[in-house]
């Protein structure tokens, strides 16, 4: 039983390790240039289909026929030693509910009114996330119900998605204190019920709303400009950056570029479909 501690630590060491190393290279690069831009047009999503080689993503492209999300170094423990926490072996997210709608792993568990789960399309092909539950989200169990959820909600509608086809959901569960900035402990301890949720729902894109999500998903800090504006390959799916919806609130000069990401959004995932459907 010692032996076998010794050597889960040493495994989650050199996980950790891996990832560390390898993480940056699964960044792949794609210049601003080669994004074909359009006019912006509130709510007119895009009519035609760019084929994905016109936007030089074929090869980026998540696979319908092949597996996407998985928890790998969760898994990789799994299959040496068959340990798994009942949450982790959730066949649904439902059943996962269940296991962690009383989690109190953070001090936010201690704090919170609610936990916010997620809500949307169980199979969703694209799963929105942003940082953590805001005061209205606490009071009511869900995530972006206030006036930033509002903007979300005419956002989506903008490229021609409703909430109910996209899944929705927060790194976080539970709300920070006075909508704090959560902290890095906080974030590690919460990412893997992220994780879960999306080998579940087993997404092709994430839109990540703000850096603070992205940089959860990545495990890197990085700015919003560096981030936005360009797919992001991410364990198997494309990773998409915009600003948060409450930072577009504060800040309206950031709706034309928001509107360019959910433009260039929409153009994958047009592409994404029709290279499945061939
Ligand atoms: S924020 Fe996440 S890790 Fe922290 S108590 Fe809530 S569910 Fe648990």
């Amino acid at each position: 039983m010692a032996d076998e501690r010794v050597l889960l630590r040493q495994l989650q060491q050199w996980l950790t390790l891996r990832r560390q190393l390898l993480g940056p290279r699964a960044y792949v690069e794609m210049p601003q240039s080669s994004v074909p831009q359009e006019t912006p047009q509130p709510g007119m999503p895009s009519s035609s289909p760019t084929p994905a080689h016109a936007l030089g993503a074929d090869h980026l492209l998540p696979r319908r026929d092949l597996p996407r999300v998985r928890m790998p170094e969760i898994r990789a423990e799994a299959d040496l030693f068959s340990t798994l926490p009942a949450w982790q072996q959730s066949r649904s997210l439902e059943e996962l509910y269940e296991h962690i709608h009383t989690c109190t792993a953070c001090p936010l568990g201690l704090t919170r009114t609610n936990f916010v789960f997620g809500t949307g399309n169980p199979r969703a092909e694209i799963v929105v996330v942003g940082e953590a539950p805001g005061a209205e989200e606490d009071a009511r169990g869900e995530p972006f119900v206030g006036a930033a959820g509002q903007l979300l909600t005419r956002m989506l509608q903008a490229i021609g998605l409703q909430r109910e086809e996209v899944y929705i959901c927060n790194i976080l569960k539970c709300r920070p204190p006075n909508n704090r900035r959560p902290t890095p402990q906080e974030v590690a301890t919460c990412r893997p019920y992220l994780w879960k949720q999306l080998e579940l729902i087993q997404p092709a894109f994430i839109l990540a709303l703000g850096a603070t999500a992205a940089a959860a998903l990545l495990e890197r800090e990085e700015r919003i400009s560096q981030l936005r504006g360009r797919p992001i390959p991410l364990q198997g799916m494309i990773m998409v950056v915009t600003y948060h919806p409450a930072a577009l609130l504060r800040n309206p000069q950031w709706k034309r570029p928001a509107w360019e990401d959910l433009q260039l959004l929409r153009r994958l995932y047009d592409a994404y479909r029709q290279q499945a459907q061939q």
